[in-house]
C-alpha cells in the first residue's frame, strides 16, 4: 500500500508546479515562511493540503465534491515528459510523443485521452520554436530534422543539392509528388522579393486535380515576408497538412490514379545531373521539370 500521506508533483500546462495527493491535483494558493497552502484545482472545491516549506505533507482538510482523477494525472505526467524531451532533443515531436506513449503504460482510458491530446501539439511546437537553431546568414547550413519534416514527421525535404555553387532545396512529400505527377494541369511560379535573403528565388510548382488547386492560398503564404529561412521552412508545414486533409477528402470520393513515383524521381535526378554538369541551363532545367510533369500527367489521363 502507498503511504496515505505520500505526495508527488507534476507541472501544469503553463509550467506551474502542481501537487498530487491521493488521486487529486492541487495548485499552490499561498505560501508563508513555514507552510504552503495547496488548493484543489477543481473550481469551487474546498479540499486543500498543507505542506511545510520543504514540501513535506502536514495535513489535508475538507472533502472533495468530485471524483479523483487518476487518468488526468497519468496524462499530465506523460505531457510533462514529452515537453521536457521536446525542449532538449531534436527528434520530431510525433516521434517523441509515440515513444513516451509506448513507455508510459497508460491505462486504456488515459490512452484515449492521450490520443485527443495530440491536439495540444501546437503548444509543443511553441516550446520547440523557443529553441530555434541559430539563424543562418549564408546558404551553408544543416537543416535540423524539425525543419526537414512535415508536422506529422514525414520527410519533407525531397532534394537538397549544391548545383553550380548554388544550393537548391526542394520541398515535397511523396504524396505531393504523386498528386503532381497525376494531375491534369500544372502551374509554375517564381518569386524573388519574398525569398529569404541568402537565396535567389522561391520557385513553386502547383497542380490542378479534380478541379482543386492550392495555387492562390499557397502563394499568399509564400509571398509574405520571411525574416529568415526557418520562418520560411516552417510556413510550408501547415500548407502541407491542409493539402493532406483536402486530398483525403477528394480521394474518399474519387478513385486515385496511381503512377510510378520511382520513375518520376529518376527522371528528376537525370535532369538535376544534366544541370549540375552544365549540360543544360537553369531555364532548361525548370522547363524540363515542368514538361516532365506535364508528360506524365498526359499519360495518366
Ligand atoms: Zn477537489
Amino acid at each position: 500500500m502507498t503511504d496515505s500521506t505520500s505526495i508527488s508533483f507534476t507541472t501544469s500546462n503553463r509550467g506551474k508546479r502542481l501537487l498530487i495527493y491521493s488521486g487529486y491535483i492541487f495548485r499552490l494558493k499561498k505560501s508563508t515562511m513555514k507552510v504552503k497552502y495547496w488548493a484543489c484545482h477543481s473550481d469551487g472545491c474546498v479540499a486543500n493540503v498543507h505542506t511545510d516549506k520543504n514540501d513535506h505533507f502536514i495535513k489535508s482538510n475538507g472533502q472533495h465534491h468530485h471524483m479523483p482523477e487518476p487518468k488526468q494525472i497519468e496524462l499530465r505526467n506523460l505531457k510533462r515528459k514529452v515537453k521536457e524531451r521536446v525542449k532538449t532533443e531534436t527528434s520530431s515531436i510525433p516521434q517523441i510523443y509515440k515513444e513516451e506513449l509506448a513507455r508510459s503504460n497508460l491505462s486504456s482510458t488515459a490512452l484515449t485521452l492521450a490520443s485527443t491530446a495530440t491536439a495540444g501539439k501546437s503548444g509543443l511546437n511553441r516550446v520547440r520554436r523557443k529553441t530555434t537553431p541559430t539563424i543562418p546568414t549564408s546558404t551553408e547550413f544543416d537543416i535540423p530534422e524539425f525543419y526537414s519534416q512535415t508536422l506529422d514527421g514525414t520527410q519533407f525535404v525531397c532534394t537538397d543539392k549544391i548545383i553550380k555553387k548554388t544550393r537548391m532545396i526542394l520541398f515535397a512529400t511523396d504524396t505531393q509528388l504523386e498528386t503532381l505527377f497525376s494531375s491534369e494541369w500544372i502551374f509554375l511560379d517564381g518569386t524573388f522579393h519574398s525569398c529569404p535573403e541568402q537565396f535567389q528565388q522561391i520557385y513553386t510548382i502547383h497542380c490542378l486535380k479534380f478541379n482543386q488547386t492550392w495555387h492562390n492560398r499557397f502563394n499568399n503564404r509564400v509571398e509574405k515576408y520571411h525574416p529568415n529561412v526557418w520562418h520560411f521552412f516552417e510556413c510550408q508545414k501547415p500548407e502541407e497538412l491542409l493539402f493532406c486533409q483536402q486530398l483525403g477528402k477528394l480521394n474518399a470520393g474519387i478513385q486515385k490514379k496511381t503512377c510510378n513515383i520511382c520513375i518520376s524521381r529518376k527522371q528528376i535526378d537525370t535532369l538535376t545531373e544534366q544541370y549540375e554538369q552544365e549540360q543544360i541551363t537553369l531555364t532548361d532545367f525548370l522547363y524540363g521539370l515542368s514538361t516532365l510533369v506535364a508528360k506524365r500527367s498526359t499519360k495518366s489521363l
